[in-house]
């Protein structure tokens, strides 16, 4: 039967494919990507030879028609995204859901993701926490910080090396210098750092050491 299937891919270490992922990339009639030339990479390493075709945020609206016409006339298709979970800060929300509607299978693998190790790597409570994605980078960056001041679980944000120190202070104001957090850099990468300590430790850290790459920050709730 055919159906949707979204492949998490690796987040920086190419061991972290699974032998299910491979198995589905190999099997599917076509792989929908984000950037088509950065999956081309991970299906040159692993010899994929899977048709490509390119899905990203700018066509997703136009083009979820035409995919879900290829699933109702029985092709199985599966979609990645650069990095990690497809769907999750990444594009597949729209294409699952208008393949729901139409009753089309869809299938998630589990996989490779950022906030996963990050939120677990912290050492902050992970029995409850909650996803926030990336900050809006303006307008109503202010209002997203103010909604989460009363906030009890774990909190996970995706940020930008350039925007760190900006929203290790903005938290700080909003939910107090002495918030524990950490930050995660560069998982699962040679360069990888888990940085622990206090909102304003990590925003002076970061200010004496102005980060690269990938970053993750997970923020302790409010204790009751
Ligand atoms: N779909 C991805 C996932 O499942 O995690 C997220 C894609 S989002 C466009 C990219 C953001 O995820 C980065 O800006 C960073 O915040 C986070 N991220 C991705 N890879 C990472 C890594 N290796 N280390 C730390 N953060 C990472």
């Amino acid at each position: 039967m055919s159906k949707l299937i979204l492949v998490p891919t690796p987040i920086g270490n190419l061991k972290d494919i699974t032998f299910r992922a491979l198995e589905a990339l190999e099997n599917a009639d076509l792989i929908l990507a984000e950037d088509t030339r950065q999956a081309s990479k991970l299906l040159n390493h692993f010899n994929i030879k899977t048709p490509l075709q390119s899905h990203h945020m700018f066509n997703e609206h136009k083009s979820v028609e035409s995919i879900c016409n290829k699933l109702l006339s029985g092709q199985t298709i599966a979609l990645v995204s650069d990095a990690g979970t497809p769907g999750i800060s990444d594009p597949g929300f729209l294409l699952v859901r208008s393949c729901l509607e139409k009753e089309i299978a869809v299938e998630t693998l589990p996989g490779p993701t950022a906030l996963i190790p990050a939120l677990v790597n912290s050492g902050l409570p992970s029995d409850r926490f909650c996803f926030e994605g990336f900050l809006p980078q303006k307008k109503g960056r202010n209002k997203r910080l103010s909604g989460l001041e009363e906030e009890t679980r774990t909190m996970i944000f995706y940020e930008s090396p350039y925007r760190l120190v900006r929203a290790l202070r903005e938290m700080s104001e909003h939910f107090g210098p002495e918030r524990e957090a950490c930050v995660s850099r560069e998982l699962s990468k040679i360069y990888e750092e888990n940085v622990r300590g206090t909102l304003s430790f990590l925003a002076g850290y970061y200010t004496d050491k102005p980060p690269k790459g990938e970053i993750v920050i997970v923020v302790s709730g409010k204790k009751l």
